[in-house]
């Protein structure tokens, strides 16, 4: 889709070096970002993780220039926001927190309004081909008004893209919407994604970051924890679980034998055990279990999941 942005040599679609900032507050200063640092690879489904509060919106808002940063560097598609601000912002398209359409424009004439700010020629226009992208074709020529909260969402990532940009950014872009509709826009974004766009997008839903994003960064009080690809991350927790269906209750001693390798948890027949991979093997766990005479019905493990990560990690 976009043949005149070249990807820079590094293939960095964004490089954030040691990037703070300090709002003041009726004389009271808050630290919203500590030097942050950041490398998006081009192409890339990025996650920005972090509670409310955390940081990410100021982030975003610098990159998008509404916002103003005290130190750091940064460059968005290998332009320097300070020495190429012009440029620069071309290059991102920024879906904003807030629900911002006008009622009374149908999506088509919202869409064109904005490749004229962006100053786009009527004949590289690609108005209907981002209409098609976002599914509102159909709703092309009808009052915004008349549309849905998921319709809106969308009709504001076909915004951000009327002038083109390689990099579009999303800020908590599924706030306050039911699970349903949450997970139809995840399609439209991977859909985006796939058509070679790189999508930054911040959330402080675990689930989405862990469904949608291959690299993700976790955000806490204005600093970034952990930044690594999703598998990675999963691996920082030494943990699985192990539920096991025996055919009778376990008695006393079986439970205090499987607590010694992780917190064990009873209901009824079944046996919840979580433990450290690393330290002890599934193997050695149903040793025990066999030496007591118990049948096992049914087994089940689970992996550590984001979450886990992101507690770990925020609670220290
Ligand atoms: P997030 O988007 O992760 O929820 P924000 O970037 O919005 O976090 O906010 C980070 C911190 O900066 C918070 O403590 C917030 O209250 C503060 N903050 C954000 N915007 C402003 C502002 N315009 N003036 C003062 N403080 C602000
Ligand atoms: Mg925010």
């Amino acid at each position: 889709m976009h043949k005149k942005w070249i990807k820079p040599k590094n293939n960095l679609a964004i490089e954030i070096q040691d990037l703070s900032k300090t709002y003041i507050n009726s004389q009271k200063k808050i630290h919203a970002l500590s030097n942050i640092n950041l490398n998006i690879k081009c192409g890339s489904f990025y996650g920005l993780l972090g509670p409310n509060g955390a940081g990410k919106s100021t982030i975003i808002n610098i990159l998008g220039g509404t916002t103003t940063k005290d130190t750091g560097k940064i460059k968005i598609w290998g332009l320097n926001i300070d020495t190429h601000r012009k440029q620069s912002k071309l290059a991102i398209g920024i879906v904003p927190q807030e629900l911002n359409i006008d009622a009374f424009f149908t999506p088509k004439d919202q869409l064109e309004l904005q490749a004229g700010l962006f100053n786009v020629p009527k004949k590289q226009r690609v108005t209907d081909y981002i209409l098609e992208l976002m599914e509102l074709t159909e709703k092309a020529n009808s009052y915004s008004r008349n549309l849905s909260g998921g319709m809106r969402r969308r009709l504001l990532v076909a915004k951000a893209m009327v002038h083109n940009p390689p990099i579009i950014i999303l800020d908590e872009p599924t706030a306050g919407v039911d699970i349903e509709l949450r997970k139809k826009l995840w399609d439209n974004f991977k859909k985006l994604n796939k058509e070679g766009i790189t999508i930054i997008l911040t959330t402080h839903y675990l689930e989405e970051a862990e469904t949608l994003c291959d690299e993700i960064a976790i955000i806490h009080k204005g600093e970034i924890v952990a930044n690594d690809n999703k598998k990675n991350l999963l691996k920082l927790i030494d943990k699985k679980i192990l539920i096991i269906k025996f055919e009778v209750s376990p008695n006393k001693t079986l439970i205090n034998a499987l607590s010694r390798f992780g917190e064990t948890k009873i209901l009824k027949k079944v046996c919840q055990i979580t433990f450290k991979p690393t330290k002890v093997s599934i193997d050695k766990i149903l040793k025990v279990t066999k030496n007591h005479g118990l049948t096992i019905l049914d087994l089940q493990t689970k992996d550590a999941n984001l979450e886990d990560v992101f507690i770990s990690l925020t609670q220290n």
